[in-house]
């Protein structure tokens, strides 16, 4: 198959609402990443984004509206959810609503639930509101792949698999949208994205939790309340290592373990702070963002991840950030890239 890359205008939109209405995907930007779409209510169209993906049947999709008289044919929505979506929606919020019949069982694998969202991209908005359809995507990488921040990366990942990707440049948050769980008692985070916990707790005035796996890995015995959360993810070839621990420990400490493994033969590098890179000029740095700017590492964080892959590095170190505010994604992805290992400078 021939993949187009489109950039968006009405024609490009004509386009795209075509394939959708006729079963094929389309890859289009979100303010989060890229999504890799079809009709929602078409059982093959959603079967062929598994296949595309190569993604396990029982990772369920996120469904992508434009308008909020969509919901009502998809799913009850609970009670708490407006307050949300008038604070947050268009925007990286998805709330999970109890599935009607007109949802395949195919797009939320089997779960009671359906994972809904109104993204703010202004192409993603043309785009749903060309076809006029609920659109079930997932990130546009292959499973197991950092997900797509520019349309470059995409292709990468889908070059002959898909008709068409529309390309509106790079992603803004550039880390995956918030899954807000409202359906079973308390409000929980499954996984942190662009709206945080702090926001949501601000409107819905209570304690917001966060599903334990999100800073740790998946206990043997534990059940993922996101199917997401079971899967390698994130993760480039090379092994990561976060390095946690006081600035004037951590610089040091990140420069003696990658510098170790280069004399080992084992081609390193580090990730590290705007503010580090002169002191870790000789350990090929990957400048993060300002230690002062978390959102700026949101934005950079998957574009850097693929490219350690390209550049062929076997061992990385990374510095953290505070799992504070949107650095609570940050370290969720993060973490999960470097499987959890962690050495602490103190
Ligand atoms: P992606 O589209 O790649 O961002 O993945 C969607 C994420 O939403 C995955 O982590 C899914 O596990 C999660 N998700 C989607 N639907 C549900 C649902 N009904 N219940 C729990 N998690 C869900
Ligand atoms: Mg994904």
């Amino acid at each position: 198959m021939n993949t187009r890359l489109l950039s968006p205008c009405e024609s490009t939109y004509k386009d795209a609402s075509e394939i959708l209405k006729n079963g094929g995907l389309v890859a289009f930007p979100t303010e989060t990443v890229y999504g890799l779409g079809a009709n929602a209510l078409d059982r093959q169209a959603v079967l062929s984004i598994f296949a595309a993906k190569g993604r396990p049947a029982d990772n369920p999709l996120i469904v992508h509206i434009h308008d909020r008289n969509q919901l009502d044919p998809l799913c009850d929505v609970p009670e708490r959810a407006f307050p949300l979506m008038e604070a947050f929606w268009p925007g990286p919020l998805t709330i999970l609503c109890v599935r009607k019949p007109a949802v395949p069982a195919e797009v939320t694998a089997g779960l009671p639930t359906v994972a809904i969202r109104m993204p703010s991209h202004p192409v993603a908005r043309a785009m749903l509101q060309a076809c006029n359809l609920p659109v079930a995507a997932p990130s546009a990488n292959s499973s197991g792949r950092p997900s797509p921040t520019t349309a470059a990366h995409v292709l990468e990942d889908m070059d002959g698999k898909i008709p068409l990707i529309i390309d509106g440049g790079m992603c803004d948050v550039g880390l995956e949208s918030t899954v807000l769980d409202l359906c079973h008692g308390e409000p929980v985070i499954l996984r942190p994205g662009g709206i945080t916990r702090e926001m949501i707790s601000s409107v819905l005035k209570c304690d917001v939790a966060v599903a334990g796996s999100v800073l740790r890995p998946l206990r043997e015995d534990e059940t993922a309340l996101s199917p997401g959360m079971r899967y390698r993810h994130y993760a480039p070839k090379a092994v990561v290592t976060l390095v946690s621990g006081k600035e004037d420990r951590v610089v040091p400490m990140m420069r003696k373990l990658c510098l170790e493994q280069e004399a080992l033969g084992k081609k390193s590098c580090v990730l590290c702070f705007s503010e580090h890179v002169t002191s870790l000029s000789d350990c090929r740095p990957h400048d993060i963002g300002s230690v002062t700017a978390p959102s700026e590492t949101a934005h950079r964080l998957f574009d850097i991840l693929r490219s350690l892959d390209d550049e062929g590095f076997e061992m990385v170190f990374s510095e953290v950030i505070p799992p504070e505010g949107i650095g609570l994604a940050v370290m969720n992805r993060l973490g999960r890239a470097a499987s959890f290992r962690c050495v602490q400078a103190d």
